[in-house]
Parts: C-alpha cells; sequence; structure tokens
C-alpha cells in the first residue's frame, strides 16, 4: 500500500507528519509537496525549513507539477497566455453574437464581464475534465438555452484551440494526465507526492491523483475531518473524501485525533459550531469587537495588533488580519496601516486596469479619440507618470493650460486648443482696468511656448487612420511610454510591476490571437488593450517583516500567534452563496463540479480561526454605508456562544486609555475628547503638539464668537487696506454689495482677489446671459422709432437681434451648444413679452435714456458726503424713464428673480436701486428720480422694491419717519467701508444660504450651503 489519505482536524499534525515522511526519502528521489495556492506553497517551504530542511523536495501547486511534467512532453502545441484566452473568448463571442448564435446572452454579450464570466466557466467544465460533445449534449437534453450558448462558446473555443495548435493552462493539466498515464507500468514515477492542505479537487486533479496512485512510490494526500464526519464543520469535507476514495479505493486511511495545541486552537477546534459549545473561560485572549464601520474595524484591528506587537513582544510576521471583500476593507486598511506606522503584506494579485499607472496611460492614448477634452488633457499634463520635456513641456504647464481654457472657453478639441493660444500669443491692446485680468493668462511667448508644446504632443499621439497590424500598435504605445519616460517617473510601491504588466501586454498584444483579423483600427487596438489590463494581474512581492492580510480561503493553513478575523457581519462572512445562472448546482453535480450553494462555508470558518495560537479579534460593523442598522452574521453568533462575555460594542467617540492610542493623532484626538493630556508626557509629541495647541486655541476662539483674526477680523491689515481702497477709490454698487451679504466673501474676493473656477461648458453662464440680453433690450429701444411704443420696440427687437446672436459667443465668450438656436428662439419671445409687460407696468412713463454711466466710460462718478468723508461710486443705469410731470424713474434689469425686495434693502445686499437713483440727479436731466425697481426680464415682472413705498427697518433709522431707500444706502455704505477701513471681515452666511460662487466655500468654517449655494 503506497498511497495514504491521513484526515484529522485542524492543527493535528498531518503537515508534520507528512514532512517528516518525506525528509526521509532518497535524497536522490524526486519528491514533490503539492499545496493549494502561492501562500501556502511559500509557508511550506518556510515550514520545511524549519523542519530541518529536506534535499530534493520541490513544492507548488498542481499548475507547477503540471508544468514540471510537460518539461519531458513533446508536441508542437504552444501554450495561450491569459491574455490571448480572453482576446480569443472575446472575438468568439463577437462572431457568435453577429451570427445570431447567442439570441439569449446577445444583450449582455458586448459587457466586459461578460467574456470573465466565459472564462470562469470554460475554466471550470475544463479542470472538470467535460469534453464539449458531452457538455452539449447535456445542455440540450437538459433545455437550457443560456447552458446551449455557453455550450456553443465552449465547443467553439475548444475547436478553435486544436485547430491552432494552442492549449491553455488548464489543458496543461490534461497534457500532464495523459504524460502520466504513459508512464510505463509499475512503480516508475516520483519516489513521494505529499498533497497537502486542500479541502476539495477538481475532477482532472482527481484523475492525476488515481494516476500517482499507480505510479508513485508513496503518494500521501491529507484532508481535514475525523472518523465519523459528523461534526457540522466537517460536513465541507465529506465530498472531498468520498471522491478522493472513489478515485483511489484501495488507499490506505490513517485518522488522527485533535492534536495537542493551545488552549485557544483546543476550544476553537473542538466546539466551534458545537450546539451547546462548553464556553471557554481564558476570555483575554479573545476579543469580539462590534465597531460601526468597516474603516472603523480595520483601526481598531490594526490598534489591537500593535499593542500585541509591542507589548507581547509577538513577532509582525507572526500575525494576520482575514478579510472577506478585501476591496471594501483594504483603503482602510492601508491608511490606518500608515498613521501607526505597521507594515502590511498584502497577498492578492491586483488588477492591473486599476493600477493609477494605467489609467494614466489610457488617459493619455485616448486624448485624439477623445477629441482634447479639457479636463482630459489637464490630468494627463499634471500627472507625474509622464516627462513631457520632449516637448518642451513641464508638469506645472497644466495650469497654464487651465488659464487658457478659461480664457478661450475651451471645452475640446484640438483646433479650440490651438486658436485660444493663437489669440494669446497676439500682442493685447486693453483697457488698463483690463491688465490685471489679462496677466491671468499666459500670453506672448509664454503662450507661444504652450502652442508648439500642444502641437508637439499632438504629433507624438497622431495616430495612422484605418487599419494596421497588432505589432504596429503595441510597437506605436512602446514608443509612447519610452518617449514619456515612464521608467524614470515611477516611484511608488508596485508600479514597477505595473509597469513590467503593461510591458507583457503589449508584448503578447503583437499578435493576433488565433482565428482573429491579422489587422484593426486603432480605437480597437485601444480597446483590446484596455481588455488585457483589466484581466491582467498585478501582483507586488509581500513583504517578510509585515503583518499578512488574507482573505478567508488563503487563511486555511499556517499559524499565528494573533490572528484578527474582519467582517463577521450578514453578507460578508459567509458570503451569500448564489446559484451560478448557466450551470445550476443539478448540473454541476452531474458534471462533478463544484456547487455554488451549500458551500458549507462554516468548514472554512472552522480552519481560518484554528490558525490563531494565542491571541484572537473577531470584528464585525454594525451600520451599514448608509446609517441602517447592519446584522450580524451566524458565525459571530456562534462564537459568542463559545466566547461568553467576550463582545463589546466600541463607539468611535467612546473615552479610552490615551496609552491605548496607536498613533500621535489618537493620542490627541483622545486626549481632546477627554479635555486633558495630563497622562501624557507632551514633549514627546513636539510639532504635532504645537499644531494641536495652535488649532484649539482657534477653535475656541471661533466658539466663543471671539473677534479674532481666527474669524476674519484683521485690524492688523488696515494700513494695507488703506492702500488699496484709497480714499478716492470708486466704489461699484456690486463690491458694497458683496460686503453686505458676506464680509468675508468681500475679503477674499474683493481682497485677495480670488475667483472659484468653474470649468468651462458648452453653452453661455449666467453673466453673459444678462449682458446678452442687457445689450438686446438696450439695442432694441434705441433704435425703435417709438421707444415708448412696445410694437415699435419688438420691432426693433427682430431687427437687431440676429446681429447681437451672431457676434455674442465671440463676444462674451462663451461657445455655443447644440440648443443655441432654440434658446436664441426662446430668449425673443421672452423679450417680446417683458417689452409688452413692461409697457403696461410703466403707463404715463415714457423711456429717456439707457445704459447710462457714472463714474466709468469718461463720466463722473457719484460723489456721497458720508459722515465727513467723500465717498465715489460708479455703475451703470439700465433704464431712465421720465413720465408726464418731470419726474424720473430707475429701472434695473435682472436676469434672476432673487433678492428683489424690500429685505434685500434692509440687509444691505441689494444697493443699486437707491444708488442708481441718487446718481441720476448728478446726469444733467431735469426732474427728480422718485420712482425706481427691478426688473426681472425672464418673469417679465417688477420687483417688490418700489423706491418711493420703500421704509426701511434698520436699527440705525428707527424712528426716522422720512427715512426712505437713500438714507437705507447711505447706512450700509457708511457702515460697509468703515467695516472694510477696520479690516472687519467675519464669515456671515446670508440668510439665503451661502452663494454657489463664492470660492472660499471649500474652506469656511461658516459655510452653509442653502438656496444659493
Ligand atoms: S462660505 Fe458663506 S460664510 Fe463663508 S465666506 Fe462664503 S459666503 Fe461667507
Amino acid at each position: 500500500m503506497t498511497t495514504k489519505i491521513i484526515i484529522g482536524p485542524a492543527r493535528s499534525g498531518k503537515t508534520e507528519m507528512c514532512y517528516r515522511h518525506i525528509r526521509a526519502q532518497d535524497h536522490f528521489r524526486e519528491k514533490w509537496i503539492i499545496v493549494p495556492d502561492q501562500i501556502q506553497s511559500r509557508l511550506a517551504v518556510a515550514q520545511l525549513a524549519a523542519a530541518g530542511g529536506a534535499l530534493g523536495v520541490a513544492v507548488g501547486t498542481f499548475s507547477s507539477f503540471y508544468r514540471h511534467l510537460l518539461e519531458t512532453a513533446s508536441g508542437d502545441s504552444v501554450q495561450l497566455e491569459e491574455l490571448d484566452v480572453q482576446r480569443m473568448l472575446r472575438v468568439l463571442v463577437e462572431e457568435a453574437a453577429t451570427t445570431g448564435k447567442l439570441p439569449h446572452t446577445a444583450a449582455i454579450a458586448g459587457k466586459p464581464g461578460f467574456v470573465d464570466v466565459l472564462r470562469d466557466q470554460v475554466r471550470e467544465l475544463i479542470q472538470a475534465d467535460i469534453p464539449p460533445q458531452k457538455f452539449m449534449q447535456m445542455a440540450a437534453s437538459a433545455g437550457s438555452e443560456l447552458m446551449q450558448e455557453l455550450s456553443f462558446l465552449y465547443e467553439r473555443y475548444q475547436e478553435v484551440k486544436h485547430k491552432h495548435r494552442r492549449h491553455d493552462l488548464e489543458d496543461t493539466g490534461r497534457i500532464a494526465l495523459a504524460q502520466l498515464c504513459n508512464q510505463p507500468e509499475g512503480k516508475t514515477g516520483p519516489a513521494c507526492i505529499v498533497v497537502d492542505g486542500f479541502d476539495s479537487f477538481s475532477g482532472l486533479q482527481l484523475a492525476i491523483l488515481r494516476e500517482l496512485d499507480r505510479c508513485a512510490e508513496s503518494l500521501w494526500i491529507t484532508l481535514p475531518g475525523d472518523a465519523d464526519m459528523q461534526r457540522p464543520v466537517f460536513r465541507r469535507f465529506v465530498r472531498a473524501r468520498k471522491r478522493v476514495l472513489e478515485s483511489i479505493p484501495d488507499a490506505e486511511i490513517q485518522v488522527l485525533s485533535a492534536g495537542t495545541g493551545t488552549p485557544l486552537t483546543e476550544a476553537v477546534g473542538t466546539r466551534l459550531f458545537e450546539d451547546h459549545p462548553e464556553p471557554f473561560a481564558a476570555a483575554p485572549p479573545v476579543v469580539m469587537r462590534e465597531v460601526r464601520s468597516p474603516a472603523q474595524e480595520a483601526r481598531e484591528a490594526l490598534r489591537w495588533l500593535k499593542a500585541l506587537i509591542l507589548r507581547e513582544q509577538i513577532p509582525v510576521e507572526r500575525c494576520a488580519l482575514v478579510v472577506p471583500a478585501l476591496q471594501r476593507y483594504r483603503p482602510g486598511l492601508v491608511s490606518a496601516a500608515a498613521e501607526f506606522g505597521i507594515p502590511l503584506a498584502f497577498h492578492s494579485k491586483r488588477v492591473l486596469g486599476e493600477s493609477p499607472l494605467t489609467a494614466a496611460l489610457l488617459a493619455l492614448c485616448s486624448l485624439p479619440l477623445k477629441n482634447w477634452p479639457r479636463h482630459d488633457l489637464l490630468t494627463v499634463l499634471s500627472s507625474p507618470y509622464f516627462d513631457f520635456s520632449i516637448c518642451g513641456l513641464q508638469a506645472s504647464d497644466a495650469s497654464a493650460y487651465e488659464s487658457v481654457s478659461r480664457y478661450a472657453q475651451i471645452v475640446e478639441g484640438l483646433p479650440e486648443w490651438m486658436a485660444g493660444l493663437e489669440q494669446l500669443i497676439r500682442p493685447r491692446q486693453t483697457e488698463d482696468t483690463l491688465i490685471s485680468v489679462w496677466a491671468a493668462f499666459p500670453q506672448g511667448d509664454e503662450a507661444r511656448r504652450l502652442r508648439d508644446g500642444l502641437s508637439s504632443l499632438a504629433g507624438l499621439l497622431q495616430v495612422p487612420s484605418g487599419k494596421q497590424s497588432f505589432s504596429f500598435w503595441s510597437e506605436w504605445l512602446t514608443a509612447l511610454i519610452a518617449a514619456m519616460k515612464l521608467e524614470s517617473r515611477i516611484c511608488a510601491e508596485g508600479e514597477a510591476e505595473a509597469l513590467a504588466g503593461i510591458a507583457t501586454i503589449l508584448r503578447d498584444l503583437l499578435q493576433p490571437v488565433p482565428g482573429a483579423a491579422s489587422v484593426c483600427s486603432y480605437v480597437r487596438f485601444l480597446e483590446e488593450f484596455q481588455r488585457a489590463l483589466e484581466a491582467a494581474h498585478w501582483e507586488v512581492e509581500p513583504a517578510r517583516n509585515a503583518v499578512s492580510v488574507l482573505q478567508p480561503a488563503q487563511a486555511r493553513s499556517g499559524a499565528y500567534h494573533a490572528l484578527v478575523v474582519l467582517g463577521l457581519s450578514e453578507g460578508l462572512l459567509p458570503e451569500i452563496e448564489r446559484e451560478d445562472p448557466f450551470l445550476p448546482d443539478a448540473i454541476r453535480e452531474q458534471l462533478g463540479m463544484e456547487p455554488r450553494l451549500g458551500r458549507e462555508q462554516r468548514g472554512l470558518f472552522y480552519q481560518v480561526l484554528t490558525r490563531a495560537d494565542r491571541y484572537l479579534l473577531l470584528s464585525r460593523p454594525y451600520l451599514s454605508d448608509v446609517g441602517a442598522a447592519w446584522e450580524a452574521s451566524p458565525y459571530w453568533r456562534e462564537c459568542v456562544k463559545l466566547f461568553p462575555g467576550a463582545a463589546e460594542r466600541v463607539r468611535a467617540d467612546m473615552p479610552r486609555p490615551l496609552a491605548d492610542a496607536a498613533s500621535r493623532e489618537e493620542l490627541l484626538q483622545w486626549s481632546a475628547r477627554r479635555g486633558s493630556l495630563e497622562e501624557v508626557e507632551t514633549s514627546a509629541l513636539g510639532e504635532s503638539w504645537q499644531a494641536y495647541l495652535h488649532a484649539s486655541r482657534i477653535l475656541a476662539a471661533r466658539a466663543r464668537g471671539e473677534q479674532s483674526s481666527y474669524d476674519g477680523w484683521v485690524q492688523e491689515l488696515q494700513v494695507e487696506l488703506k492702500g488699496w481702497f484709497p480714499p478716492d477709490y470708486i466704489w461699484s454698487a456690486s463690491a458694497l454689495e458683496t460686503y453686505g451679504t458676506c464680509p468675508h466673501l468681500f475679503f477674499v474676493t474683493r481682497v485677495l482677489g480670488l475667483e472659484a473656477l468653474v470649468p468651462p461648458e458648452p453653452g453661455y453662464d449666467a453673466l453673459q446671459l444678462g449682458n446678452m440680453l442687457h445689450e438686446l433690450l438696450e439695442g432694441s429701444y434705441r433704435t425703435a422709432a417709438q421707444p415708448e411704443e412696445a410694437e415699435s420696440v419688438i420691432a426693433a427687437l427682430h431687427e437687431i437681434s440676429g446681429r447681437v446672436f451672431e457676434r455674442a459667443p465671440e463676444k462674451y465668450g462663451f461657445k455655443p451648444n447644440a440648443l443655441w438656436p432654440v434658446q436664441q428662439t426662446q430668449w425673443i419671445a421672452l423679450l417680446e413679452n417683458t417689452i409688452l409687460e413692461l409697457q403696461k407696468r410703466q403707463r404715463g412713463w415714457k423711456p429717456l435714456a439707457l445704459e447710462r454711466a457714472f463714474g466709468m466710460r469718461g463720466e463722473p462718478p457719484l460723489a456721497l458726503q458720508l459722515e465727513g468723508r467723500e465717498v465715489f461710486l460708479r455703475g451703470i443705469v439700465d433704464r431712465i424713464d421720465q413720465d408726464a410731470d418731470g419726474y424720473l424713474c430707475v429701472i434695473d434689469y435682472k436676469t434672476g428673480s432673487a433678492s428683489q425686495d424690500a429685505r434685500a434693502l434692509d440687509e444691505g445686499i441689494r444697493l443699486q436701486l437707491p444708488l442708481y437713483a441718487m446718481a441720476v440727479a448728478g446726469m444733467g436731466f431735469e426732474g427728480e428720480a422718485r420712482e425706481g425697481f427691478y426688473w426681472s426680464i425672464p418673469q417679465a415682472r417688477r420687483g417688490s422694491l418700489m423706491l418711493s413705498k420703500y421704509k426701511p427697518d434698520i436699527p440705525e433709522l428707527e424712528g426716522i419717519e422720512s427715512a426712505g431707500a437713500f438714507d437705507a444706502a447711505r447706512v450700509h455704505i457708511a457702515r460697509t467701508l468703515s467695516g472694510i477701513q477696520q479690516g472687519r471681515f467675519p464669515p456671515k452666511p446670508p440668510q439665503r444660504g451661502c452663494p454657489s460662487y463664492c470660492p472660499a466655500a471649500v474652506w469656511c468654517w461658516r459655510h452653509s450651503p442653502g438656496r444659493g449655494g
């Protein structure tokens, strides 16, 4: 009897027994240890070395064993790389879809995930050793359309492979099996094979074991379980044992009893999932924590490990985290580990297509295809991965191009970029007032350099139209990568591996796949490249002295002094099982494939928990992403039974011993919550402590409502403010209104000169629309034969509107969008309505003057005597009407409807009307301005504020019966100028909420989004 099946519970010594056996074999004969994956392969090598080493023992997975067998096999078949398999399948799916062979999956066949699913199915079918014909017959008799389409694709895939003499990774197993079958009768194969750590086998693996039983001198297979397999945790392994015994019926069976591990492993190994488990009393080594979110779980877990590493001297490499749904937990783990200074070793491959490097490369290659969109170009230019020196550009140029895009309102298009830069190259004659505005844009030689740089980049990215061979495109892209010097730009962990992965894909893409066309377009090539990146994996060699981060299936072997299992909430661990839509479990059973339902994940959980020698932390999130209660998983409840008293709910804001803080940041945060740092030696905290003290002073001052520089009171700037706003400064109404809206908004926009950058979009913005409508109204009334008659004004409107709209995009600087022609018609209709309504409202009044400036365009400013000083003001009055008695009425057009009531004047956020009415007095008209109102153009309606009826509700004017709008305006101007002079700029959110255009919204501590922002 040379084949032995060793069955025993976790930690019963199966592996050690096998290693003793293999070490006792002849040093010079071939010996193999076959394990399920790379992690276990690394562990096996380490364990073997720790046991004294063994000469001539190869350690690897079934795949490495197949490759070893194939080294001696003859044949002219070429192995397909994984990328080629994916490409082949994609070509076959497209071919089948276009020829109507996929009527039921046609809708999803073009989705990127379809080929991935198909690949998994094909892999499983080959591993289960199912011939295409057999599968087709089963699909036909099962009557499942999905299965029939899958069987068609499976059959085609196998057919094309064989026709072109190719084999895939799974086929290597079949070829290896054939190789084994060819071994002469008798024990002519390897001296000793140990198959360790498996809890299931594919059909192909069972066939290999059957042949090894025949030809190997000694074959030992370990399986988890016990003599009768009645315990719930062993149900998962019953099937594996049954199938192995069916394949090797004469094998000797040896059953081991539970080993003599630590009290913790003994308790988990013998009592977990039992109906009434004897509680494990030694609670301190086991902790169960319910915390709010996965991110908090990650912090708790790493803090717990750090305490053990420092206080109990647990070596960092003897610690592990077992994480279901790694995608969800990875960001929290990475950030907490960086903060706590704990090295992590992720043992999982990452999708190459998700690397930032590949995202940057795809963005660069796609620029011409996407027509040079603004956002993409700026992202590419500011990417740290590219060196644009070959084009005469630097990374800092991205902000210059951003300015250009705003100057020329560029949304996309290389010609648009070039035209915008050309405009900036030309010398500019401009009004003095605009010099500071133009200074913000690159001009002259600088604009020329940017134009040449962009032109050079466009040359690099210029691709021949039409179809080219795969090798052409692949070499073109390789040359681009070299020109951008990617190799010299990468520096972060794993980027070298990612770049190597990209290079491999480009090498693989040199040839078309069997059955596909030999030439393709650039679009198609990029599509193939992108799909290949999405299908390829990127692996960083895990660090040795680090905490291992494992997924449950990777944590079935090894031993750790401190183990954390996260995610014990519903749906995470155990994961939700779903039936395979293509191959239901009933069919899988018939085909000898692993079921998708009833996977008995308890067995896996049992294996994972038994890896903990000394300390075990179990945790779960109790709130979902949307803040709903998250139920505990059934495994959590089982653990509560086994470890009574170990579970605790931890809230992020609960007080904690400062000694448990895992980082300075935590220490400061926790001590702030306690209000004291008495237990901590603050000198050890260095600059962090000083920064903390500074921040706490700021927050305390703001909370007390102190008039400090931490809340916009900058008296220390009074001298500078006098220089910026000298006594002869000419104020605009809008500047004063800005201060009335929020003093800090004034400081940010008018003192610091900041503006919220809004990316250009096709179409006009509110300001451009306002300017256009003002021009149309002014032009219509000015050119109308009878400006007091609406019909005449409307006729004039029709006369001039074509010209105004035609010039508007260039004049006001916007790119018309597809709606522009429709918008013109709509605005004409609205203007007609406004003209008609305005005439009804102004019965008895006649237009007297239009667009009258003061304080600008060479006109003298309005000079107001205020508190012993003269204040100068400027503006443009939209329209002045006069009635039969000679009285004047000021009208201010608005394109919105907000803030046109008396309250807006009371609050000082609308001052135009009274100021303009005062200014009219100095314009030389006969008559007094007694009336005035705002007029909403789109609504064709007057605002509720009427100058003649306004009664101020302002503390300074309380009890003054004769006070009106002019007095209110004076009060506000005096208050505003005094505030500006004294450096009073506290943030004061407007009652309607902060405006969306406030540049401070991103950092302002009083920001209050409302209707306006
Ligand atoms: S965000 Fe609001 S409160 Fe802050 S400065 Fe802007 S408008 Fe004022």
